[in-house]
Order: C-alpha cells, then structure tokens, then sequence
C-alpha cells in the first residue's frame, strides 16, 4: 500500500542504508510520542542489527511511559546535551527523521536538519510533507509510522534484522497511534504487520501494561479533576474542551506526559465530534485538538493555532493567555457550528 512513494527511492534508500555500516542518526519530533519514539527505536535497532552504529537524538525529553524499552541504542536529548549532540551530527553519515514532515516540528534541531549535508532520509505519515530530505517516503494513509517503517525495512530487504527490540518499539507505534486499534484500523496491512511483529515473540500485554498502566495516582487524580471540573462541553456545536492552568498542573505534581491521552475523553460523549485541550506551559498555551469523521483537525489547528497534524488528531500553540484562548476557542466553535453539525461520523 506504498502509494506515494514510487519503486526507484526504495532502491535509492536501499543504496544509502545497506552500502556498507556507518554511523547513523535517527531524529523524532519535538515532544516526541509512542510513534515517534517508536518508529525510532524500531528502525534503529533494526540498522544496528545490520552493522550501522546508530544514536538517537530527540529535541526534547518523552514521558517516562515510553522509558522502557529494551534497546540498547543511546537516546540523547538534545535540549540537554547539544554540544555532543551536534558532534555526532557531524560524524553522522545519514540521518534519518521519523514521524514528522516538516523541519520545524524538530524545533531546535531545524537548522541542523535543514543543513545536514549527507544523505538524509524522512519516513513520515502525516499530510502535506515539505520538501526537506533527500529520499521523502510519506504515505499518509498510514496508521503510523512505526507501521510504515516495517514496510519499507521489507522493501528494501532489510527484513530479516527485525528482532524483538524493533517489534516491541514498532508494535508500541501502531498500537499508541491508533489509540490503541481504536482509530485508523480500517486498513488490513496495519493487523498484518501488528501479526508479523507479535510473530517475533513479543509481549503484546506487557508492552500495554507499561504505556496504559503505569500512571502515578496524581496523574489518575490530575484525569479525574479535569473531567468533573475542567472539561465544557458544548451540544449544540458537539464540541468539547479541557483545559489546565499551570498552578493545577503543580498541584497534581505533573510529569511529562501526565495529560497525554486527555484529549480523547470529550470524544466518547455522545455526539460529540471535535474536541480541544489546553494546557498552560511557561510562555505559551499547549494546544491539541482531536476530531472524528471528515472535521479537519489539523487545518483548524494550521490556521488558528499555529500547528497541524492529522485530520483527526493536531496539535498546535497560542502565544495568548490560557483565558483568552479558551475564549477564542469558544468564538471558532460559533463560526464553525455549520461544518461542525454537517459532521458526517
Ligand atoms: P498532540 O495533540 O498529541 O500533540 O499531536 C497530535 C498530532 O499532531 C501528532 O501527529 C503530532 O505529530 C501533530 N502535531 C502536534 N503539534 C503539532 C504542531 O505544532 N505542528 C504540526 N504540524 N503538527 C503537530
Ligand atoms: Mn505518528
């Protein structure tokens, strides 16, 4: 189901990765997410099976419910360690981005990315990809990239270095970008390689227990709150938003990724077809936005928030106050009532 990408970059990619061993990178997105994260452990365990000496580097740090995977490959956060981090840049032969389509979703790594003057490889999902690698492999109708990844590791032959560290990280991909299969599953190929990958010998139950199972009371607490006291829904819009100030994040002693998930909750309400979380950080407001059927998520983010993504899941940023981007939210939902109610699920 590679339908963007014609047959020849698979055999430019094949070129690139299976020449011979070299020093790799492997970057995500900034805030990176199951996918992200594991779409790069995936791959990079899979490179280093075949020879390649491989370092991931991620803008920022990830939440500790994706800090258990059994790879061996560094994870260096660039935020913390630029210095090193740019050296190995430097030494690097290739560098590969995952799960993003734009340089300015690495944030601060943009201009490094932007400059890196090998070959340079970009395995993504998400629409409308910019022009900023050398071999551009995006298929939007893809659950995931985790999902993609195994796809073209077994085009370009690589197939056979997939061992149980790449299935756990590329079956984490799948399994958080789809919601757990509750979204996106409507493509056979996804259960295909979700098969092939607990094939391998993983442990699919485990792998739920540390990603769904693993929160701290305060965070189930922080969810709680936020459903009785922080979440407006809107019926005759069949909106709903969620949103957290900074001193109650500290109240329920937040850790990255706490609130991830959130976003979600208005969705199951009964004909409720777009729903908005907003979360108050140090000098701007965290947006993301989920929808269901054909309400373009990532074009209402794109144009008013700064952001993007999927049709039905974006996220995005305001400048403005937590009070007075909720208050913009709310003014966007009157003048998207019409789309809103012709919302086909
Ligand atoms: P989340 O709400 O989980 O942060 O993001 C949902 C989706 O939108 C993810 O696929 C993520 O990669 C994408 N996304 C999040 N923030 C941004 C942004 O600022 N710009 C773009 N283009 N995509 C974003
Ligand atoms: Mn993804």
């Amino acid at each position: 189901i590679l339908e963007n990408t014609g047959n020849e970059i698979f055999t430019s990619i094949g070129e690139v990765l299976k020449s011979k061993p070299g020093n790799v990178v492997i970057v995500p997105h900034e805030n990176p997410d199951g996918d992200a994260i594991g779409s790069a452990i995936g791959l990079g365990e899979i490179l280093c099976n075949f020879g390649h000496s491989v370092k991931i580097i991620s803008p920022n740090d990830y939440p500790a419910f994706l800090k258990w995977f059994s790879t061996e490959i560094e994870i260096l956060i660039y935020e913390r360690k630029k210095k090193r981090a740019k050296n190995i840049i430097e030494n690097a032969g290739i560098l590969i981005c995952v799960d993003f389509n734009e340089p300015k979703r690495a944030a601060k790594m943009e201009d490094i990315l932007t400059g890196f003057s090998k070959p340079s490889i970009m395995i993504d999902h998400h629409p409308d990809p910019g022009d900023f690698a050398d071999f551009l492999v995006s298929e939007p109708k893809y659950s995931s990239t985790a999902e993609l990844i195994f796809d073209v590791v077994k085009k370009i032959g690589l197939d056979n270095y997939i061992n149980q560290a790449s299935a756990e990280a590329l079956f984490t991909g799948i399994m958080t970008d789809t919601g757990s299969f509750s979204h996106n599953i409507s493509n056979p190929n996804t259960f295909e390689v979700v098969a092939k990958l607990i094939g391998t010998g993983i442990k699919p139950e485990k792998i739920q227990a540390n990603i769904y199972h693993n929160y701290s009371a305060k965070r189930m607490k922080l969810l709680g709150y936020c459903l009785n006291e922080k979440m407006e829904i809107f019926p005759e819009h069949r909106a709903a938003m969620i949103y957290i100030s900074q001193k109650e994040l500290d109240e329920f002693e937040f850790q990255p990724g706490d609130t991830e998930g959130f976003v979600n909750y208005p969705l199951s309400v009964n004909n409720i077809v777009f729903s908005a979380l907003f979360i108050e950080k140090k000098d701007h407001v965290k947006a993301s936005f989920r929808s269901k059927g054909n309400f373009p998520a990532n074009s209402f983010s794109e144009k008013y928030f700064d952001g993007g993504g999927h049709l039905n899941a974006a996220g995005g940023e305001s400048k403005q106050t937590l009070q007075e981007t909720i208050e913009k939210f709310r003014q966007l939902l009157d003048e998207y009532k019409h789309l809103l109610l012709k919302t086909e699920i």
